[in-house]
């Protein structure tokens, strides 16, 4: 499936999570999770961040970048940013991930932020495609 990447069409994909059935409170999974949570890896030191057990159950809902996503919590529907950055330091890397928790209009206002021509159903998953 196929849409132009329209206003129109983004709501239609986001529609149904704008408003969470059931208080952040009651749901096993974002009740668990801070607002933002973040871990670093630097694999030149062998250190490797953990992250909550949650976060691995969160569903890819829309990938717009390999370094940046939109999940979505498959109990409440509630949506995270999943962002991945890389600093290029002396002596080896780190990666960075960040998992944040954000409401629908703000979803709505980064989707509409980005250029791209088509949205392209994957499964249960959104590609954003240029
Ligand atoms: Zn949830």
């Amino acid at each position: 499936m196929e849409y132009l990447y329209t206003v129109e069409n983004i709501k239609r994909i986001l529609g149904p999570w704008e408003h969470p059935e059931i208080q952040l409170s009651e749901c096993r999974i974002c009740s668990n999770l801070p607002e933002n949570v973040s871990k670093v890896n630097v694999p030149s030191r062998n250190e490797f961040g953990v992250f909550p057990n949650e976060v691995a159950k969160l569903e890819e809902f829309i990938l717009v970048k390999y370094t940046w996503q939109i999940l979505k919590c498959p109990v409440c529907g509630r949506l995270y940013t999943d962002e991945y950055h890389y600093e290029s330091l002396v002596g080896g890397g780190e990666d960075e991930y960040l998992i944040s928790r954000i409401e629908y209009a703000d979803a709505l206002e980064l989707l509409k932020g980005i250029k791209a021509k088509k949205l392209i159903k994957d499964g249960a998953r959104w590609l954003v495609s240029w």
